[in-house]
């Protein structure tokens, strides 16, 4: 895996960056309107509008195209931050070059796709131009990073992600459903790239937008792209999630931007001395559980011998009660014991089978 060094955008973008915008760019007039109210405000860092709406189902406004693209280029004159636009294949790549737009997005439905990917990377080939990859569809690590290698590869060396959320039927609290654990994973993966997120998208719905945006700075992302609409009831598309200006700038005023330690150079001393207790801890936690997996073993031992088999159905559900209640009396959640134990069970399991059957077996899990 090569790691994707990162050049600076060189757009005077501030930390935590904040994109605003329309989710799609309707009149002339509504990104007037939206430039008036921005005009003031330096916590805006750069302006977006969708002017090719992919659409789940046909019979919907799917943008504009071309013809919006001179709006755009009248905000940068106005606001003097960049536009950035959505692209999807190699033409959209064309025409949003040709009128100096100065950022692209790759959206959700094509990052799932990797020959979209690739054409528009291949379009990109020579061009020194900023692109921002959104998570896929389904929560695919390799699918996103993959994008961002896709990128990289043809000369784009600046590059950032967007968390903008994930698919999930069964979910009724999000439109996208956030994954904080993915978006650290591919931060992990590709130290470099700052991660934006889309509270819009995630939330589906206005008022759940400053929650989330709250939740993603909590958790260290580095900038936030907010659909906002001079309108939104009437807007052409997301008209749910999207604010209104005011909205957005009570949000800006109200969400608190964390620092970020820089792990390269200071960490407080009080911090580092938590650090410090943590890092003993764990090691107590290991030596525990590697006691613990050794008097497995011998437990597992004394099955063979006498021959008796390793799942006792009634001791299982013993240890489980007892350690989630111990548990939840000293303040942990009981999903998390139960899922703490059950992989202890797991392994516990597959270590007896190991020794009965000499040879590695799947692990199994017995809830
Ligand atoms: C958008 O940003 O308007 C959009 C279509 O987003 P996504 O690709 O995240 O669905
Ligand atoms: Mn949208």
């Amino acid at each position: 895996m090569n790691t994707l060094k990162m050049k600076d955008w060189g757009l005077g973008l501030g930390k935590h960056v904040v994109i605003a915008g329309p989710c799609s760019v309707e009149t002339e007039k509504q990104i007037d309107d939206l430039c008036n109210s921005f005009e003031r405000e330096p916590q805006i860092g750069m302006f977006r509008g969708g002017v090719w709406k992919p659409r789940t189902r046909p019979g919907n406004f799917e943008g504009l195209g071309e013809e919006a693209l001179p709006w755009l280029q009248k905000v940068k004159s106005r606001l003097h931050i960049p536009v950035c636009v959505e692209v999807a294949n190699a033409n959209h790549v064309e025409s949003a070059l040709k009128h100096d737009i100065d950022v692209l997005w790759i959206g959700a439905r094509t990052t799932v796709n990797p020959f979209s990917v690739q054409e528009i990377a291949d379009s990109l080939r020579g061009v020194d131009i900023p692109v921002m990859v959104k998570n896929p569809i389904n929560p695919d690590l390799a699918l996103w990073v993959g994008a961002l290698e896709r990128m990289y590869d043809v000369g784009i060396n600046k590059l950032a992600a967007i968390h903008r959320g994930f698919a999930d039927p069964y979910d009724k609290i999000y439109r996208n459903k956030p994954n904080w654990n993915l978006a650290m994973q591919l931060k992990l993966e590709l130290p470099e790239i700052e991660i934006i997120n889309d509270p819009s998208h995630i939330s589906g719905k206005s008022e759940m937008v400053q929650a989330v945006a709250q939740r993603a700075l909590n958790f260290g992302m580095d900038g936030l792209m907010i659909e906002t609409h001079p309108n939104p009831k009437e807007a052409w598309s997301d008209a749910r999630q999207q604010l209104n200006p005011e909205q957005l700038l009570t949000l800006l005023k109200e969400i608190s931007f964390r620092e970020r330690i820089d792990f390269e150079n200071q960490i407080p001393e009080n911090l580092k001395e938590m650090r410090d207790s943590i890092d003993h801890i764990d090691q107590k936690l290991i030596d525990l559980l590697s006691d613990r997996f050794h008097l497995i073993d011998k437990v597992g031992a004394y099955k063979k011998a006498h021959e008796l088999s390793v799942y006792q159905g009634g001791r299982w559900k013993d240890v489980l009660d007892s350690r989630i209640k111990l548990g939840t009396e000293k303040d942990m959640s009981e999903k998390f014991m139960k899922s703490m134990l059950i992989a202890i069970h797991d392994e516990s399991i597959k270590r007896q089978e190991k020794q009965i059957a000499n040879k590695d077996v799947e692990p199994l899990t017995i809830i």
